[in-house]
């Protein structure tokens, strides 16, 4: 196989789980449950109990701290808030590196709870909430939303590029602006809903929205100067890895003999993020 010029691992492990699991959508395997760090079911923006639910969410499970490997190094722990489903996955560095299989371990904890639907993750995705797991030496990396069926506009949810957070411990402020260090990334805060979006581009786009949780998105950017520095920065210490789904032909040619579609980069998108209504779901109409 011939490559595009791009950090050998990032490009492996991206290849080998489109041709895993670029089959989808997969049936839900199990039906959502309720629990204390579920999405709220009736609450709606500014109600008391919304607010109670985004404090439970920020809240760190007692006496628990993420699993470690022999070396002493904590493993990469997903946590669906709406589904319970959850995994924890072996980092190979200490910048994250995660194998075909676990990236899609990760696919399917990051599905669509309404549909059921998943896509292959983008690894620097994993990559960029590992980073963020580790800084912040959080237990787990709670997740509000993953993959969203697009519904007929792009989206990075919509490509296994996007992953609305909420790290137990941590302030959103907080999360935010590390993740705006990392480069290569989108990283929108949202005061109201309570999390923060985070998904890998190729140019750095920041923004704030204080719209709740069904309410229409009034994204606004902001720290135009930082994304470009973050970005500069990023490409100084040698990471240029900002297309992983950017496939060269023959391995087009190995998806299509496949019966599936090669992978498509979509053009960076800004305001790509749609609402999650009041059960923490994507409604797929809120742009
Ligand atoms: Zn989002």
């Amino acid at each position: 196989m011939r490559w595009v010029p791009h950090t050998a691992l990032c490009a492996s492990l991206a290849v080998s789980s489109a041709l895993a699991s670029v089959a989808t959508p997969k049936p839900a395997r199990r039906a959502p449950q309720t629990s204390a760090r579920n999405a709220p079911q009736k609450a709606t923006r500014g109600s008391v109990g919304y607010a109670q639910y985004v404090r439970t969410w920020h809240t760190p499970s007692p006496a628990r701290s993420a699993p470690t490997d022999t070396a002493g190094r904590p493993h990469l722990v997903l946590y669906s808030i709406n589904t319970n489903d959850h995994v924890a996955l072996a980092p190979a560095t200490e910048g994250g590196g995660f194998s075909a299989s676990d990236l899609d371990r990760a696919s399917s904890v990051l599905r669509e709870p309404s549909s059921g639907n998943q896509h292959p993750i983008e690894p620097r995705l994993l990559d960029a909430a590992y980073r963020v797991q580790t800084h912040f030496q959080a237990q787990e990396i709670r997740v509000l939303s993953g993959y969203r069926t697009p519904h007929g506009h792009a989206s990075n949810h919509g490509a296994g590029r996007a992953i609305d957070i909420v790290v137990p411990g941590a302030a959103d402020a907080d999360v935010a602006k590390f993740a705006r260090e990392l480069g290569f990334v989108g990283v929108g805060i949202y005061p109201t809903s309570g999390f923060v979006h985070i998904d890998v581009r190729a140019r750095s786009y920041f923004w704030i929205d204080a719209s709740g949780p069904g309410r229409r998105n009034r994204e606004r950017g902001i720290l135009g100067d930082l994304a470009q520095k973050s970005d500069a920065a990023a490409k100084a210490r040698g990471e240029h890895c900002v297309s992983p789904f950017f496939i060269a032909p023959d391995v087009d040619a190995a998806l299509r003999a496949r019966g599936l579609s090669p992978a498509v980069t979509p053009a960076p998108l800004e305001d790509d993020d749609t609402d999650i209504d009041a059960d923490g779901v994507a409604t797929g109409s809120g742009e």
